[in-house]
């Protein structure tokens, strides 16, 4: 065996030794980044080590790895990462493609295609919008958002390409109460700056309010440019907004809908919750993870958009590759605000065929049954669930009835990462802090979740 492929077979022996380990493991690092930092310290080497020592140092960091791709880590809304993506992401580092267009790598921009299609085909997205793989949903909310501003200045007789903000007309950008704050990330990188964000109240699930999404639009003359944020899965409560009233309203204003959907959209994969992304289609552009409930590994996200044109002129930097008005001429670097990228595709071409349709349904349906499981253990232990479970996501509040102490809830939060069973993390909604629990691992079994639940209960009686 050569050096490298010596070396490959080395990491890929660790990778599956960890990856297999995680179900017995505690969740949490064993070391916090003070304990880990050494392992990486010292001055910068004057020579070069050798390739292997190298690796074996990196290994040697193991205690700062968090189980997060484990069955029991509930914290944020963070996804494993199948087999098949698993070991297609390694293939797309060893083979080191440039997914910037099919004369870099056609593999790599076939893979984009061939599976940014099956992704439109499964969350009910029109099969001619375009698709950018980008690092996540905050990339994908920048670039829906960059597509919308072009179209709707272009609209108003203002090419924001060429002329930037400055002096442009005024766009209206109304986004909800509870919106994910990278829809605010995304504003300030687009220049629009978050004081003039209109906020949309919420219902009380966390879902924007129809009504009062209809009376903030009507206060402004209706030909000022506008553009509605629709959220398909509030990262708190899994509410979802009224897709189809929020972008007929925000229509009938010539507005430009964009909707985050980072894991809520793969609610429409499911037959049986595809009810809760109704409307979806009638959306200007739309993001979804591939990171979190897909299970691919990290970075991966996607940005549709129902113009493709639009997407490209706000994203390529060289109208030259502006051929036509199809998707299909547009390369992938076209449409995401990267030049040269890793080919993202691959992983995610091997997950959908490694799950296929019913196996994307079955998976996101397994998560929401175990998260109402999660959500009935805990309240059978006593705890208090204060959102409707919908989806994933579970929300519990620890808090003695009149005893309020917030710092009880993470001092039990705290023990219970320590104890090491799960990981589950901390919010803020409405005022109080509360643990929030989403279910978003392929992995995940009703054992796990039991376990999980009982230890949950151990630290809040004092047991553990
Ligand atoms: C996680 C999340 C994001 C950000 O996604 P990244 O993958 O971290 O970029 C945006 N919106 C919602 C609703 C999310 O849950």
């Amino acid at each position: 065996m050569d050096d490298l492929t010596e070396l490959l077979h080395t990491v890929a022996d660790e990778a599956g030794r960890f990856r297999a380990g995680l179900p017995e493991r505690p969740v949490a690092p064993r070391a916090d980044l003070a304990g880990v930092l050494p392992a990486f310290e010292g001055p910068l080497p004057d020579h070069g080590v050798p390739a292997g020592q190298v690796i074996a140092d990196l290994i040697g960091a193991g205690p700062g790895l968090m189980g997060s791709a484990g069955p029991r880590f509930f914290g944020f809304v963070v996804g494993g990462a199948l087999p098949a993506a698993t070991a297609a992401d390694m293939l797309a580092t060893g083979w080191d493609q440039a997914a910037f267009n099919a004369v870099l790598s056609p593999a790599a921009a076939a893979a984009e295609r061939v599976a940014g299609g099956w992704l439109k085909d499964l969350l009910g997205i029109p099969a001619g919008a375009s698709v950018g793989f980008v690092t996540g949903a905050q990339g994908g909310n920048t670039v829906g958002l960059a597509a919308a501003r072009q179209h709707v200045l272009a609209a108003a007789g203002w090419d924001v390409g060429a002329r930037g903000l400055t002096g442009a007309p005024r766009v209206r950008v109304l986004a909800g109460q509870e919106r994910h704050a990278t829809i605010d990330a995304s504003l300030r990188l687009l220049g629009f700056g978050t004081d003039g964000i209109e906020a949309v109240p919420a219902d009380r699930h966390g879902a924007m309010d129809m009504a009062a999404l209809a009376t903030i639009l009507a206060a402004d003359p209706a030909d000022t440019p506008l553009i509605v944020c629709l959220q398909a899965g509030n990262v708190n409560t899994g509410a979802f907004d009224d897709l189809r009233a929020g972008a007929e309203l925000a229509h009938a204003r010539g507005g430009w809908v964009h909707v985050d959907g980072a894991f809520g959209l793969w609610a429409g994969a499911s037959p049986r919750l595809r009810q809760l992304v109704d409307g979806v289609e009638l959306a200007d552009s739309w993001c979804a993870d591939g990171h979190k409930w897909l299970n691919v590994p990290y970075d991966s996200g996607f940005a549709f958009c129902s113009r493709p044109a639009a997407q490209a002129t706000a994203m390529s930097y060289s109208a030259s590759y502006l051929s036509g008005s199809e998707a299909i001429s547009y390369g992938p670097g076209d449409l995401v605000p990267e030049s040269s990228r890793r080919a993202r595709g691959f992983a995610v071409w091997a997950a959908l065929r490694e799950l296929g349709r019913d196996g994307v349904a079955d998976l996101v349906e397994r998560c929401c049954a175990l998260a109402r499981r999660f959500a009935d253990s805990l309240t059978e232990g006593g705890a208090t669930v204060v959102n409707e479970v919908v989806l994933n996501q579970v929300l519990v509040d620890v808090e003695h009835p009149g005893a309020a102490d917030p710092a009880r809830v993470d001092r039990i939060i705290d023990a219970v990462q320590r104890e090491g069973t799960c990981w589950l993390g901390g919010t803020t909604w409405r005022g109080r802090r509360l643990i929030r629990v989403s279910v978003s691992n392929y992995a995940t079994t009703e054992a796990d979740v039991d376990a999980s639940v009982a230890a949950v209960l151990r630290v809040i009686n004092g047991t553990a």
